[in-house]
């Protein structure tokens, strides 16, 4: 089969590798849709401490079953469409026991740990495979992995009615977690980034937008919340000097929920978290419940949100190099997605 390889640390290579065979519990997917993320740049650069190579990298996989071998009873069959949750765990870590296995200690990534979706098939766990209800079309169901971590991380900050909501950073997962808060009922969503194209990309959306580089975030935050600041901040710029005002611009009591990963260290300033009673709250990707209830809501945001327009390329998996690049530079308002 065709595959794009990560040989070594930053050389991509389309190669012809054997189809892989499943496992017992496994399934092979067929691939059509292949997701760029973040994450893939930071395998690509041998910034990811725990990837390996050679790799084929990517996690966000929609296609068709190819093969099973798996005992029943299972949800579907040989083509059906499917999406993947890309985690692995191992099951017997303090977080395994306590069913949180998301937050795994050993916690694996397709397209880190194992062979991912930039490939013509990929094998999977059968219980990591959910079906793509016929009201979503292939274009709005690749978006699911990137949507559930939105999900995710709106439901731990416990987003709700009337909340205000800043968001740092206007890339794909800024503006999916906006969009997230919307559904969560949020009253008013405010997206937060500096590169004129992604804040119209994002404002066409109907976010109100800050440009961080023209104008102070806190004096913008407090602006638009009375002298308050927001009940919700999400971070997920990953730029560390942002971390600076998180405390400024959240309210007393309010939630900050990182999910931008910042490059070493970041500066928060404690004094201010601790006399504002403010909650700092990690999350890492999502739980299986968050993933397949992101299916769900995919299917009413259609009706409300142009979904398609997220995507904002579609590119043939030859031009991964040049699409790992675009990415790198953040030169792609939405996603990338690679046609398999
Ligand atoms: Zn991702
Ligand atoms: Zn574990």
């Amino acid at each position: 089969m065709k595959a794009c390889v990560l040989t070594d640390w930053k050389t991509l290579q389309m190669m012809d590798v054997p189809k892989p065979v499943p496992k017992e519990g496994e399934v092979v997917i067929h691939v059509k849709y292949a997701g760029v993320c973040g994450s893939d740049v930071n395998v690509f650069n041998h910034n990811h401490p725990t990837a390996t190579v050679p790799r084929i990298m990517c996690h966000e996989i929609l296609g068709t079953i190819d093969e099973i071998n798996a005992a029943g009873p299972l949800d579907y069959k040989v083509g059906t469409r499917v999406v993947v949750c890309p985690l692995t765990w191992c099951g017997k870590c303090e977080a395994c026991r306590a069913g949180a296995f998301h937050v795994c200690r050993n916690l694996g990534i397709l397209g880190l740990h194992r062979d991912g979706g930039f490939a013509e098939y990929v094998a999977v766990d059968a219980d990591m495979v959910f079906p793509v209800p016929d009201e979503l079309t292939d274009e709005e169901a690749i978006l699911t992995e990137p949507f559930a971590v939105g999900f995710h991380l709106n439901s731990r900050a416990g987003v709700q009615p009337g909340d205000t909501v800043l968001v740092y950073g206007g890339g794909p997962i800024g503006l999916m977690a906006a969009i997230n808060a919307r559904y969560f009922r949020a009253e008013r969503v405010v997206i937060s980034e500096p590169n004129p194209e992604r804040r119209a990309y994002v404002a066409s959306f109907g976010f109100e937008t800050v440009d961080p580089s023209q104008r102070d975030i806190v004096e913008a935050a407090m602006e638009m919340t009375n002298g308050v600041g927001f009940d919700k901040v999400i971070e997920a710029s990953g730029a560390a000097p942002a971390w600076r005002t998180l405390t400024d611009v959240c309210r007393i009591r309010g939630v900050i929920a990182p999910v931008g990963i910042p490059k070493g260290f970041a500066e928060l300033k404690v004094v201010q978290l601790i006399f504002k009673e403010q909650t700092i709250l990690g999350n890492r990707v999502y739980t299986r419940e968050h993933f397949m209830r992101t299916i769900g809501m995919l299917k009413e945001l259609r009706s409300t949100c142009q979904l398609e327009r997220i995507v904002d390329q579609f590119m043939p998996l030859e031009k991964l190099p040049e699409a790992i690049d675009t990415q790198m530079n953040g030169r792609n308002k939405g996603k990338i997605v690679m046609v398999i």
